[in-house]
């Protein structure tokens, strides 16, 4: 399933990554280009009649002999057909001598010239000249006009959608992290926390019961005989046993824990379990390591080789105490570990409390 996830991770990862870069390398021949390039011997009237039919074109282009020689906009088109005797010289005299007039610099770009360029150098120009639509060479001596506003919604739109998947991209990572989190915790065999989740949460609990003066138990359960149970059932029986053990001290430690007190359930090792039970006292752990005891005698796992019972039995040990801050956790898992020695000593299948 993690890897699944991961994978998943990867694949979607790559998509939204080709995506970015897909748009990162748009250029603005892929942008709606005007297409009105004019000879410049023309008079004016040709260029405003275009102009006038068609309210979205940004400009006039202008050639000599089919090669550039200007570019008129419409704003600065109409600003000169709008003062005194505009229309009366404008419109009359060759597009050549009005550029004369109106012309001013203006930008020209090849047609692969990504977005992101075009909108840096268009955005370097004097402010006077700043919304000049930009002329594009799409070819060799052919030529569009492009709208200064549309080359800017372009690149808006851009920034948006990199924003948008590097946002979709940190969700992503931050739910593999909590699964991989999750993952790091668990034992592989039996799904409950491993040795490594153990020492994490002891240490952490350590130091909360200390400041809150509250008391923490260990309890250390370990299966009876159980090479004889490998051994007599093979070693894929014993894994399915020690599943069905570590789910029923989970089970029977959530059912038995009060509501607001924490415990934790994890795999020593091998055949052996350990459980932490926050604010619990010697009694109440003792009461829960029975519990956990009767209740692995009711799965009523066959062990014909077990010379304490016929069935799959535990050995528990527990261990309680008051923590101080700097005092060592290793002390009260060796209380554990040496009472449940007792218990192994003494006839298996039973609980001893240190006292
Ligand atoms: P005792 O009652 O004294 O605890 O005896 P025991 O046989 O349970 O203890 P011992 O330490 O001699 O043997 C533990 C066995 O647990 C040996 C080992 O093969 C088995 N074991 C440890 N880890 C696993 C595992 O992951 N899967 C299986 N199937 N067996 C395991
Ligand atoms: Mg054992
Ligand atoms: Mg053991």
């Amino acid at each position: 399933m993690f890897n699944v996830y991961f994978s998943e991770l990867l694949v979607s990862t790559v998509t939204d990554n080709c995506l970015s870069q897909k748009f990162q390398e748009s250029t603005i021949q892929d942008l709606s280009l005007y297409n009105f390039q004019v000879d410049n011997n023309q008079v004016g009237e040709i260029a405003a009649l275009k102009l006038e039919a068609e309210p979205k074109l940004p400009g006039v282009i202008l050639t000599e002999e089919k090669k550039l020689s200007g570019m008129i906009s419409r704003q600065r088109f109409l600003e000169h057909l709008s003062r005194p005797f505009g229309r009366e010289l404008f419109l009359k005299i060759s597009l050549k001598t009005f550029y004369q007039f109106a012309g001013s610099d203006f930008l020209v770009l090849l047609g692969n010239t990504t977005i992101v360029e075009a909108s840096t150098r268009a955005l370097q120009r004097p402010n006077c000249i700043i919304y000049e639509p930009i002329v594009v060479e799409i070819e060799p001596n052919v030529y569009r006009l492009l709208d200064i506003h549309h080359l800017l919604v372009a690149q808006c739109q851009m920034y948006q959608l990199t924003n948008n998947l590097l946002h979709e991209l940190y969700r992503k990572l931050e739910r593999a992290n909590k699964e991989l989190e999750i993952q790091a915790s668990l034992d592989a065999l039996t799904q409950v926390a491993n040795r490594r989740k153990l020492n994490l949460y002891l240490a952490q609990q350590w130091v909360k019961m200390s400041k809150e003066q509250n008391y923490i138990s260990i309890v250390m359960a370990d299966i009876d005989f159980f090479k004889r149970y490998n051994d007599t059932y093979g070693h894929q029986a014993g894994d399915k046993c020690l599943q069905k053990v570590a789910l029923a001290i989970d089970k029977t430690v959530q059912m038995t824990t009060r509501t607001n007190n924490e415990s934790l359930v994890a795999r020593y090792g091998g055949e052996e379990f350990a459980i932490v039970l926050s604010n619990t006292t010697s009694t109440d752990a003792t009461f829960i390591a029975e519990k956990i005891r009767s209740q692995i005698k009711l799965l009523n796992i066959a062990h014909k080789t077990s010379c304490c019972s016929e069935i799959v039995t535990l050995s528990l040990g527990v261990a309680t105490t008051l923590p101080k801050l700097g005092s060592s956790v290793e002390k009260l898992i060796a209380q554990a570990d040496r009472v449940l020695y007792q218990a192994k000593s003494t006839g298996r299948d039973r609980v001893i409390c240190s006292l």
